[in-house]
């Protein structure tokens, strides 16, 4: 088990990511990871198709998922892992959260509009979850940016003219709803915070884990986290964020978790 590598951070074509469930587990594998957790944002629907792919490809899958909620009027990313997958709290908390996205994604679209760029979602018919890297998609196609990095750093970026953070969740109910699951809640590329003070005062909340490891975040950073995780006796995460063409620039496995850490945040894997 030496070579054991999980990327437990990863987004498919159930949210914003490109690849099919069966096609991430396929590249998983060719890749040579052992291990795999899907976080797609505010659903779990992936796992129908995952399980089996799975399954047949000999490949440790955990149950996941990202949930945005806010704290202190600031955003922050939850990562759930290891619950139930058929708990009816939680796929009612992320049907809530499907809800806010659609409102959301409404009221970043009029804003939009207002600014000259219409667009319309129709396109997207299919995806679950439609979130704003689609949109920034969507501005691209249209000829409204030059690249999906400018669509955020001009118009949809937190705090934009153009966003819009919809209805809000707290941190606390999130992490209620994942540990009443069964699960175990992760605060996700703590790195993306800037101030570090409010990070002491997030981490007072009951977390389980913090995610160390991340694509593009420095070693010092990385020594940073798995001290404040070792001194706060938390569990310690890793992975890539892999999008696959919506980031292009980020590959799956980048980032991973060995077989200590993996197996102690999933005490029942899916298959594998
Ligand atoms: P949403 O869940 O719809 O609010 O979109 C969140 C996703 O947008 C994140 O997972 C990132 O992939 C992407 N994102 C958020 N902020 C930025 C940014 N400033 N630059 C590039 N991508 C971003
Ligand atoms: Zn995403
Ligand atoms: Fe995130
Ligand atoms: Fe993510």
């Amino acid at each position: 088990m030496n070579d054991f590598r999980a990327d437990l951070h990863c987004h498919t074509t159930f949210s914003d990511g490109s690849l099919t469930p069966p096609e991430l587990i396929a590249l998983a594998k060719k890749i040579g990871l052992q291990g795999l957790c899907i976080t797609d944002h505010d659903t779990v629907a992936a796992y129908a198709s995952a399980i089996p792919a799975a399954t047949a490809a000999g490949l440790l899958l955990g149950a996941g998922v990202e949930f945005s909620c806010h704290h202190c009027n600031t955003a922050v990313h939850i990562l759930g892992y290891d619950f139930d997958l058929a708990d009816h709290n939680l796929l009612a908390f992320t049907r809530k959260h499907q809800t806010r996205r659609a409102e959301r994604n409404q009221q970043i679209l009029s804003k939009l509009a207002e600014r000259a760029m219409p667009l319309r979602l129709e396109d997207l018919n299919g995806i679950e979850v439609i979130g704003r890297p689609h949109i920034a998609q969507a501005m691209l196609a249209k000829g409204y940016v030059t690249s999906v990095q400018e669509a955020f750093n001009l118009y949809l970026a937190d705090g934009r003219c153009c966003y819009a953070s919809g209805a809000v969740f707290t941190v606390e109910e999130t992490l209620s709803v994942i540990q009443q699951a069964g699960g175990k809640a992760f605060l996700a590329h703590p790195h993306l915070l800037q101030d570090g003070r409010f990070l002491r005062e997030l981490l007072k909340l009951p977390f389980n884990g913090i995610e160390c490891y991340y694509a593009r975040c420095s070693p010092e950073k990385e020594r940073r986290f798995l001290k404040i995780a070792k001194s706060q006796n938390l569990l310690v995460s890793g992975g890539s964020d892999f999008h696959g063409a919506v980031k292009a620039q980020i590959p799956l496995g980048c980032s991973w978790v060995d077989a200590a850490s993996f197996n102690k945040i999933f005490q029942r894997p899916l298959c594998g």
